[in-house]
């Protein structure tokens, strides 16, 4: 008896290439955030961004993970960070998303709110997304008419001139 063996192939194939499929699909499940990320969550709900402090570096992580991972300690202290950041980086999209009401272009930034030392990721608006900068001064407005909202729809510069180079680039 044989062993079947592969046929040798070109990676030429006769006809039209099939170049994507609908597959409707559905995933259920129950995420558990854990004991930090509830916290946050909480805090988010009151419009508070709570991060937490490692005891041994003292970096402020947001969203906290509960412990650092660079010292592989647990993380307790807890830090309100913001709610005013600094964009450390960013992008502009030019692709509009299914379903999402945003016009492009828009800018998404990483924002490194201030005390805290880790970014996170959002929208900016209220300036030209072709003025958007590193260092860019911005802070949160959040979307009043959904109360569950957790998050800043987006975020907007405050005015104040930009951060220096200095104060972010650990942050990008
Ligand atoms: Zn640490």
């Amino acid at each position: 008896m044989t062993e079947a063996q592969a046929a040798p192939h070109k990676g030429e194939f006769a006809g039209e290439a099939v170049t994507g499929i609908v597959a409707h699909a559905r995933l259920d499940y129950t995420y558990s955030p854990g004991r930090a990320q509830s916290q946050y969550i909480h805090a988010l709900s009151g419009r508070k961004v709570v991060g937490e402090r490692c005891p041994s570096c003292r970096k402020v992580y947001v969203p906290p993970r509960g412990a650092c991972p660079t010292c592989g300690v647990a993380t307790t202290e807890q830090v309100e960070v913001g709610p005013r950041g600094t964009v450390t980086t960013f992008c502009i999209v030019n692709i509009k998303a299914k379903n999402l009401d945003i016009e492009v272009p828009y800018v998404y930034a990483h924002i490194a709110l201030d005390g805290a030392d880790l970014a996170l990721h959002a929208r900016i608006a209220g300036i030209p997304y072709d003025q958007v900068r590193m260092g860019l001064r911005v802070e949160p407005v959040w979307d009043d008419s959904s109360k569950d909202s957790r998050y800043p729809d987006h975020y907007r510069p405050t005015g104040e001139p930009d951060a220096d180079y200095d104060t972010y680039k650990e942050l990008i």
